[in-house]
């Protein structure tokens, strides 16, 4: 996506008339504020399928198309192309549909009886401009400050997508939720700025080291969430474990502290909801809490939990990754 580089604007123009096509053609060819690389489609099916294959700019969008018409063309296009900004053409001289179309995600319209080059230019860049606030902003709002992590409210959205695929196509998935031991300690003891960097260390260590596919969120104030995508308890296990030796052998800021953590885990079950996950989660980590801290323990479903002790055996059993 463009932000205020040099490059060329990649753009694609939803457009059935030879006529019109050619007229926004020329226009902005001899604009001479703006560099357009045009990609052309005629009809909806086309774009979408544009859209598949390359990553546009933005979308210049007709409302008047063989395949589709009206406001719906902008719905379409929207799910078809989430993170490009559409600016609508219409020759419907009326300002209701170009509203309705703004309510539907278009960022602008343009009717096509006003289109000159300095409004048509303008409005690109502008739209280019607002959509990529707006998409910085929705990404800030899914992440934490502290750690760049996932925030809490992306862990739910992200635990219910897994839920979902786990319904549709029984993909297996593990929760785990894992909280830094005897925490507040730190922060009495050595202050505040050294307790935000244990939770960022945590955070590094879990962020880089788990798999691509693995979701981690920081959950609340020094306890982070695990979504292990795909995986069984059994392998999960070992995961977490990994991580927990990794977490312990960290030797953190000024005071070269090393903390430990605890941890519960659980893998879905069939007509589990997210709350009920969640919830049995949270007693294998109150259970490892109580135990006596550094320590992982699955719940297992019917309230059996198993734990394991991320010691040196398990370290040679596993390996390091
Ligand atoms: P336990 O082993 O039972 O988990 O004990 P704990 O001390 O880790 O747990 P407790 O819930 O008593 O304390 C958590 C502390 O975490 C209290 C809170 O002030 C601190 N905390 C929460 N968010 C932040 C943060 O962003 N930065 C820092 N430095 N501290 C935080
Ligand atoms: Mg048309
Ligand atoms: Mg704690
Ligand atoms: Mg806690």
């Amino acid at each position: 996506m463009q932000i205020e580089s040099e490059a060329p604007i990649r753009m694609l123009l939803i457009e059935d008339s030879e006529h019109d096509a050619e007229f926004i053609g020329m226009m902005l060819k001899r604009a001479p504020e703006i560099e357009v690389r045009i990609d052309r489609a005629t009809t909806l099916a086309e774009a979408v399928e544009a859209c598949q294959r390359d990553e546009f700019d933005i979308v210049l969008l007709d409302l008047g198309l063989p395949d589709s018409s009206g406001t719906s063309s902008v719905t379409r296009m929207r799910a078809s192309a989430p993170r490009t900004p559409i600016v609508v053409l219409t020759g419907d001289d009326r300002s209701s549909t170009g509203m309705e179309a703004i309510d539907l995600g278009a960022q602008d319209y343009l009717t096509k009886q006003h289109m000159v080059a300095g409004v048509l230019t303008r409005m690109m860049k502008h739209s280019i401009q607002r959509h990529n606030r707006l998409i910085k902003a929705q990404s800030e709002a899914l992440r934490d400050g502290l750690t760049g992590l996932a925030n809490r409210r992306a862990f739910d959205a992200e635990l219910q997508r897994r839920l979902s695929d786990f319904q549709r196509h029984r993909h297996p998935f593990c929760l785990a939720l894992l909280d830094i031991d005897h925490f507040k300690s730190v922060n009495d003891r050595w202050g505040h700025d050294v307790g935000d960097e244990v939770i960022r260390a945590v955070a590094g260590e879990l962020n880089h080291n788990l798999r691509p596919t693995d979701h981690v969120a920081r959950y609340g104030g020094e306890e982070f969430a695990i979504v292990l995508s795909m995986t069984k308890l059994v392998d999960a296990k070992n995961v977490i474990l990994r991580r927990c030796l990794s977490i312990s052998d960290l030797v953190i800021g000024g005071p070269q502290l090393r903390v430990t953590v605890s941890c519960g885990l659980a893998e879905i079950r069939d007509q589990e909801d997210s709350g009920t996950i969640v919830s049995r989660t949270d007693k294998a980590l109150y259970a490892a809490k109580h135990a006596g801290r550094n320590r992982v323990m699955l719940h297992r479903g019917a309230g059996v939990i198993d734990e394991f002790q991320p010691n040196d055996s398990v370290q040679r059993l596993v390996g390091k990754p």
